[in-house]
């Protein structure tokens, strides 16, 4: 049996951080691929991880996101543009930053 801080069940798990904010499971996915990408600030970071350290249920979302944005960046890896459609899209930015 599993026991998660702060888990009742039909709720999200709510953790206190050192700042005392709440972070509810909801607002931790939002957050995750941006803390994947350590697009966040260090107190976010810090916060996140707070959270992932005591509920299994955010952590594994994270081992999913995870394993989508690797499988997704490989995908994205293998795609080919087109010459001329590089050349039309940097036409278009730089029409458009005059
Ligand atoms: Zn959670």
């Amino acid at each position: 049996m599993l026991f998660i801080l702060g888990f009742r069940p039909g709720l999200s798990p709510l953790i206190f951080t050192q700042n005392y904010d709440l972070m509810t499971c909801g607002e931790i996915r939002w957050e995750l691929n941006d803390y994947i990408d350590r697009e966040l600030t260090p107190e976010e970071m810090h916060m996140v991880t707070t959270h992932l350290t005591a509920c299994v249920i955010c952590a594994e979302q994270l081992l999913l996101n995870r394993a989508q944005l690797i499988h997704i960046r490989r995908q994205l890896g293998r795609i080919q543009m087109p010459a001329h459609l590089e050349a039309e899209i940097f036409t278009t930015l730089s029409r458009a930053h005059r």
